[in-house]
């Protein structure tokens, strides 16, 4: 019988959430009496995913462990950690506190309605390609402008995705396109490169190719407040 490799979700909840424009966190504003973190969690703890671990902000992992881990029994949540100041600096402490090999799904903590049906539509592409993330095809037709704001280029809408979480990949390929991300950081800052997902990390270090896998255009992350009403309407 084939041997199921462990599957860990990285989980991140150490940004600013400053487009919120809230004295709370985004992650631990109240959604339906709980905190939007709790979905994702929630989300990961009922999947066939081996393992958590929860990337929190500096100085909130005691808190977090009390008011989310334990409080909702996430029994799967192997481990806290601090996470930096860009999202791939938490990404990259997430991913040292993986032990051995498998898959790693690399989750904004914002995103609450990720789905079982995701993982699994995940969880088989990064079998065959070693590196996933879940996206939907755009809705609206999409402008490259220039730095007046005058349109450039109008892509093909049919081969422009927008591109969610999770983000999957072996452990072995994050890891290693991590590591060398944090040996080029200045480099690539000096290039004007601004790394925004995971997949750009493994395209851009180890050209790599990346499977788009279909998530779901309920998959939000919660960014601005109007965010909180669309998330509360799909909890409806
Ligand atoms: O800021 P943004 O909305 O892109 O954040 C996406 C996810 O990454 C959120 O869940 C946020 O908590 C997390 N993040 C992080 N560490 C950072 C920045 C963002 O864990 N430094």
């Amino acid at each position: 019988m084939a041997v199921k490799n462990k599957s860990v979700a990285v989980v991140l909840a150490a940004g600013q959430g400053k487009r919120m424009r809230s004295n709370v966190q985004k992650q631990y504003l109240l959604l339906q009496d709980k905190p939007v973190i709790y979905y994702a969690l929630k989300a990961f703890q009922d999947s066939f995913v081996d393992e958590i671990i929860l990337v929190v902000g500096q100085g909130e992992v005691d808190y977090c462990k009390k008011e989310i881990v334990d409080k909702f029994r996430f029994t799967k949540v192997s481990n806290i950690v601090e996470g930096g100041k860009e999202r791939y600096h938490s990404v990259a402490n997430g991913l040292k506190a993986i032990e051995g090999d498998g898959y790693v799904f690399i989750h904004d903590g914002a995103r609450p309605f990720v789905t079982e049906e995701i993982l699994t539509r995940a969880y088989t592409a990064v079998q065959e390609h070693h590196a996933c993330v879940v996206g939907m095809p755009v809705k609206d037709t999409i402008k490259i402008v220039d730095e007046n704001q005058f349109a450039k280029t109008t892509p093909n809408r049919e081969t422009v995705w927008q591109v969610q979480t999770p983000q999957v990949f072996t452990v072995q390929l994050a890891k290693e396109a991590y590591e060398k991300l944090l040996v080029e950081e200045e480099n690539l800052k000096q290039q004007g490169i601004k790394i925004t997902d995971d997949a750009m990390v493994v395209e851009t270090l180890l050209q790599h190719p990346v499977k788009l896998v279909e998530g779901s255009y309920e998959n939000i992350k919660i960014t601005t407040p109007e965010d909180i009403d669309v998330a509360v309407s799909f909890l409806k």
